[in-house]
This record gives C-alpha cells, sequence and structure tokens, in this order.
C-alpha cells in the first residue's frame, strides 16, 4: 500500500510512530512559513504540519485543495490547547518529512467544502467531487450497510439470492420498456426488465421457496423526485404463505435494518389500513402517519345541508369532504384563505371553511350548519372551539381525493406534524385488481397481471372487473410507497381469465407470456411475494428528499446522465450491425417510412 494508516485512523497511541498517509487536501492554514495541512479521505481527517525545516520547502509552495499527498512523518501530541475533541484524530497531529504531490488538482468548478452547493447540474456533471464530500460519502455507506443488513438477515432466514436475465422479455408492471436491439437476431429486440416479477415465479416453481434478489430494474416513465429511470429494487419471493407471511417477513426485516442502521426500535406489527379507509381518511394509497390528521365523508350530509355548491358536487357524482385541523381557529382570515390555491392547483373550485370560536360557528360554511344535517357534520368533524374546518366538494371524487392529499400535507408540514427522523410505516391492503383505462375505460391492472384476485370475488372478474379486489399490499413508510407485493395467481386456467379480463386474446397471451403458462401447468405451489425500493428507502432513512442524492450516478428528469451525456447517437456502422434506422425525430416516423413499409397499398 502506498499509505501505511487512513485518515482517521490515527490516535495518541500513536504517538512516536513513523506513518505514511494518502489523502486530499481539505484545507491549508499558513502560520508564517508553517502550514497546517488536514488531509481528508473517506475515513477522517487527519492534520499533517509541513515546515520549511523538515521537508523541501519547493514542495510547499503550490499546494491547493483537493490535491492528493502523501505524506511520511512522525505522530506527534498536539500541545494542549490544540487538540481537536471534534476530530477522532484530534489528539495528535503529523510531522512530515516527505511530502509528494501524487494527484494535482486545477481550480476546482465549484467551492464544494463549502456546504450547501452550487446548482445541481453542475453537482452532477461533477459528481465525482460531489461524492468526495463527507456527507455524501455517508449516504452511500448507509446504502451499502442497508444492502449488506437486507442480504445477511434473509440469508439468516433462509433466503437464496438468485440472479435473473437483464436482456430479456417484457416483464411488464405499468411503465413502459426500455428497448435493446439484437445484432445477432436483427429487426428483434430485447426488454430490459421492469421487474424480475416472472422469473422469481418460475424460481418458486422450480423449488428455490425463499428467493431473494437486489436487482436492477428499468421503467420508462415520466420521472419525479421518487422515481428513476432505473432503480434497485430488493426483490422477494415465497412459495406456500399468504399475505400474513409475507408481511411478517418484512416486518421482521425492516425493524432489523432500522435497528441496526440507526439503533431504533421499530414497533411491530405495523398498521394495516385498507386501500379504501386510506382513500379516504388520508386521500392517499401511501398515507403518511406521521400526521394524525383524518378527512371525513360529508357527501351524504350534503343535499341537507342547503350550500349549493356540496349538494351540485354530490348530484353530479363527485364528493364533499373535509379535514379539521386542531388549534387553527386562530388563523387569520388571510392566512386560512392562502391555503386555496393548493386545492384549485388540483383543479377543485375552491376551499370552504368554518372556525369554532367561544362565541360559536365561523366563517362561510357555518350558517348552513343551523339544522340537523348541519349538527351532523359539527358531530363528524369533531370540531372543539379553537378548531377549523376546510372542506373540499367537487364533481369529479378524483379532484377532491387529489386536493386533500395535497391539503393534508400542507396542513401537516404547518402544524408540525412532520418529524424529519420519524419513522412510521404501516401496510396497505385491499387494493382493486383493477384501475379503469382513462382513455379506453377497460380494465388494467393495478399492481401487475400476476396478482391473485380475492377468492371471494372471483365471481365477478367477468361480470364487474372494477369491484374484485386483489390480495396485494403496499409498504408505506413516511407517506412515500416503499414496497409492494402481492400473493400471486399459480393457477393457469385463472392466470388466463385475468389475461382474458385486461383484453389480451388467449393467443396474445401466450404469445406473450407462453413460459409463465407453461410453468403454471407443471406443479406451481401457492406464492407470494414483494419488492422494496431501495433507494427511496435509503433516501428516507438519510433524510433526503430526492432519490438522486443517494444514487452514485442518477439521470436528471429528462432521463440524460449529466456525467456522460447519455443517451447519445451512435454511429450509423452500430445501427447497421442492428438493424436500426433512427427516424428524425422531428417528423412523425409513419411520414418517414416509404409507403410500403408504412402499410400503405402499394401501386403496381
Ligand atoms: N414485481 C413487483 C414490483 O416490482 C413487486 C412484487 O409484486 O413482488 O413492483
Amino acid at each position: 500500500m502506498l499509505r501505511s494508516h487512513t485518515c482517521g485512523e490515527l490516535r495518541a497511541e500513536h504517538v512516536g510512530e513513523e506513518v505514511t498517509l494518502v489523502g486530499w487536501i481539505d484545507t491549508i492554514r499558513d502560520h508564517g512559513g508553517l502550514r497546517f495541512i488536514d488531509l481528508r479521505d473517506r475515513y477522517g481527517r487527519t492534520q499533517v504540519t509541513l515546515s520549511p525545516e523538515t521537508v523541501d520547502g519547493s514542495e510547499l509552495t503550490s499546494l491547493r485543495s483537493e490535491q492528493v499527498l502523501q505524506v511520511t512523518g512522525r505522530i506527534q501530541a498536539r500541545p494542549d490547547g490544540m487538540k481537536n475533541p471534534r476530530l477522532l484524530t484530534g489528539e495528535i497531529e503529523v510531522i512530515a518529512t516527505v511530502s509528494t504531490l501524487v494527484g494535482d488538482c486545477p481550480a476546482l468548478p465549484f467551492d464544494f467544502a463549502g456546504g450547501d452547493l452550487v446548482n445541481d447540474e453542475l453537482r452532477f456533471q461533477y459528481r465525482f467531487l460531489d461524492m468526495r464530500r463527507p456527507e455524501v460519502q455517508r449516504r452511500f455507506q448507509l446504502r451499502s450497510d442497508l444492502q449488506h443488513q437486507l442480504r445477511n438477515h434473509l440469508h439468516e432466514k433462509g433466503f437464496i439470492d438468485l440472479e435473473t436475465p437483464m436482456l430479456t422479455k417484457s416483464t411488464p408492471e405499468g411503465a413502459r420498456d426500455f428497448l435493446v436491439p439484437s445484432r445477432l437476431n436483427p429487426g428483434e429486440l430485447y426488454a430490459l426488465p421492469q421487474s424480475p416479477q416472472i422469473f422469481k415465479q418460475l424460481f418458486m416453481v422450480a423449488g428455490f421457496d425463499r428467493y431473494m434478489q437486489i436487482v436492477r430494474c428499468f421503467r420508462d416513465e415520466d420521472l419525479r423526485a421518487d422515481r428513476q429511470p432505473e432503480f434497485t429494487q430488493l426483490d422477494l419471493e415465497m412459495a406456500c404463505v399468504e399475505e400474513d407471511d409475507v408481511i411478517e417477513v418484512l416486518e421482521g426485516l425492516m425493524a432489523h435494518v432500522v435497528k441496526a442502521l440507526t439503533g431504533r426500535e421499530v414497533e411491530t406489527p405495523f398498521r394495516r389500513i385498507s386501500y379504501d379507509e386510506a382513500l379516504l381518511k388520508y386521500s392517499s394509497d401511501a398515507p403518511d402517519l406521521r400526521s394524525d390528521l383524518e378527512i371525513f365523508e360529508l357527501s351524504d350530509l350534503a343535499a341537507d345541508l342547503g350550500f349549493k355548491v356540496f349538494s351540485g358536487a354530490v348530484e353530479a357524482g363527485g364528493a364533499v369532504r373535509g379535514v379539521r385541523v386542531p388549534g387553527a381557529g386562530e388563523w387569520s382570515r388571510k392566512q386560512i384563505e392562502s391555503l386555496e390555491a393548493i386545492v384549485k392547483n388540483q383543479g377543485a373550485g375552491g376551499l370552504a371553511w368554518m372556525k369554532r370560536t367561544e362565541d360559536g360557528l365561523a366563517g362561510p360554511v357555518a350558517r348552513f350548519c343551523d339544522g340537523d344535517a348541519g349538527t351532523q357534520l359539527v358531530e363528524r368533524s369533531g370540531l372543539q372551539v379553537g378548531d377549523l374546518c376546510y372542506f373540499v366538494a367537487d364533481r369529479s371524487k378524483r379532484v377532491v381525493i387529489n386536493s386533500l392529499s395535497f391539503l393534508r400535507k400542507e396542513l401537516a408540514q404547518k402544524l408540525g406534524h412532520i418529524q424529519p427522523d420519524a419513522l412510521e410505516f404501516c401496510w396497505v391492503t385491499e387494493f382493486p385488481l383493477f384501475d379503469e383505462d382513462e382513455t379506453s375505460g377497460s380494465p388494467v391492472p393495478c399492481h401487475h397481471p400476476f396478482t391473485a384476485p380475492h377468492p371471494d370475488d372471483l365471481d365477478q372478474l367477468e361480470s364487474s372487473p372494477l369491484n374484485v379486489r386483489a390480495r396485494a399490499y403496499d409498504l408505506v413508510l413516511n407517506g412515500f410507497e416503499v414496497g409492494g407485493g402481492s400473493i400471486r395467481i399459480h393457477q393457469r386456467d385463472l392466470q388466463e381469465r385475468v389475461f382474458e379480463a385486461i383484453g389480451l386474446s388467449p393467443e396474445e397471451a401466450r404469445s406473450k407470456f407462453s413460459f409463465l403458462l407453461e410453468a403454471l401447468k407443471y406443479g406451481a405451489p401457492p406464492h407470494g411475494g414483494i419488492a422494496l425500493g431501495i433507494d427511496r428507502l435509503v433516501m428516507i432513512l438519510a433524510g433526503d428528499d430526492s432519490i438522486r442524492e443517494v444514487i452514485a450516478f442518477p439521470k436528471t428528469q429528462r432521463g440524460t446522465c449529466q456525467l456522460t451525456g447519455a443517451p447519445t447517437h451512435v454511429s450509423d456502422q452500430q445501427l447497421e450491425e442492428v438493424g436500426l434506422r433512427v427516424a428524425d425525430p422531428a417528423k412523425p416516423v409513419t411520414s418517414q417510412l416509404s409507403g410500403d413499409e408504412a402499410g400503405e397499398p402499394t401501386q403496381q
């Protein structure tokens, strides 16, 4: 090794030893010819003293931050008063006798030592510099520790770590596929896996009854702060299980990793909330339980309240719901109404409100509360003296839910409910098996088409598929979906019925999923599993608000890589090899094909 110790290793007990360190120059302080350097590496910082009397003076002049320096010297105790108790190496310093510049560094593109940083663009363009910062290194240490703990715990529980292909056929999870052309099979393309879903089910058929993998997945969809086109999952599958068994393994796993990484106890079992209850009470299928704010239904009272805005919304098929804000009766009218913009952004017409003071009810909704319906409203809201209530009414239930979701988030922040280091886990269960496709109105899987329907709803699979519940569960932490899974279909005929329900003809189903349908014929045990989003989990544990921070080389919102510039054009030769031609992105593809290729009739 070019070093005898790391920069975080030396203590008082090493005084008198000769050592060699290699590290980046963190800071340089000049004291009349004497130079004090903090040399930094992944393990810490050590003070090195360079004096013209002990090292060649020419080495001392051109030193700059972030150069890599190798120094050899003797360890000396720092004089009293010069010790630094905040530094693990703060009792000693290295008196250098040899100093060699082993890696020069020009002026930096940004001052990365200075805490809060310049724009993200520059930071991710020079990610290798950004990642040198101790706080960034701590995130990646946490990430590595998390993966290590997940693996260890699962191995102890009898899980086997198996790999699945990256170049494969579409494994649908509701996103678009990333496609990879095949040189050896011109005109044919692989898909990168959206998840190892089908393969892990095949492992169950093969008899690997407890499978795990930490695996990269790819989904071509619009990006958000908590989404990236490629991401890492902890993927699990277990045979001979029901929902409770998977949930129990996951709760044990979460309690273990949180304890190992933060020393904190997580209480199990986690709360279970049905999808319907989550949407009503928290206006979200991933409720943030750090706040106890709850939403309540008022649609049934709307007709009797005499408030046209409410009754009109319900008559048109929409809803009216409210949320009580404890203690907010003190807010000024201006403060109260300032939150209206949040719901208007979601398409709601406005935000109605009412408060209860010592003198009774006040605010725009108060005058509708005289009769029975009003009394019921007040009772249902739980409105106490000093509280405020907000109401959202709209002819679209979706708009009401979205508006209250954003409003609840904002209120929770404002009321100080969102403690940054709280960890509130819960399960959301009983999802519908299908959503309604917005354009075609036909059923599309809520999770993926391999999720088992609830046995009590099987008879509705053909007649009213949208009423069928799924044997699916999501793991939610602090309002983020960190995992999702289900009990799977293990009977071939049921799988065929579900394919049919989503509009796949038997031929299409066979051409897409023949290998799964075949496998289900050959002795498939009942099975189920889950996948956890490692990036999101690390983001939450690290206290970050974007997964980009915990991914070494993330993509931008446009799916580009600031460091490498990917995606890029490739050479004509490469395209030719894989049998592809690239269309002009500015024109519709069909207009660039010859009539023949575009499927138009050709004239003989
Ligand atoms: N394959 C699912 C996903 O990636 C997880 C699962 O159902 O186990 O979201």
